[in-house]
C-alpha cells in the first residue's frame, strides 16, 4: 500500500474522501473491492483505497491487491 501512497502523493492526493461524500457510496465501492480479483496475479478480495484531493477535493479510489500491490482504480 506504501507505493500506492506515495504515488498518489506526488499528485496531491492523501488517504480519506471528501466530507461531501457519502458513507454508503464507500460501502458499495468497499464491497466491490472484497469481491474483486486482482488483474495481474489472480487475488481473490482487494482492498478498498480511497483518496482524495486536499485542494480540489477530487475523489478516486483503487482496489489495492495486498497480494502483489497492483492497484486497479475504480
Ligand atoms: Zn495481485
Amino acid at each position: 500500500m506504501d507505493a500506492l501512497i506515495r504515488r498518489m502523493a506526488e499528485e496531491g492526493y492523501v488517504p480519506g474522501s471528501p466530507g461531501s461524500m457519502e458513507t454508503s457510496d464507500h460501502a458499495i465501492e468497499a464491497e466491490l473491492c472484497v469481491n474483486g480479483i486482482c488483474e495481474k496475479c489472480g487475488h481473490m478480495g482487494l482492498e478498498y483505497a480511497p483518496f482524495v484531493d486536499r485542494t480540489s477535493q477530487d475523489f478516486r479510489a483503487f482496489g489495492y491487491c495486498s497480494e502483489c500491490g497492483y492497484a486497479e482504480e475504480l
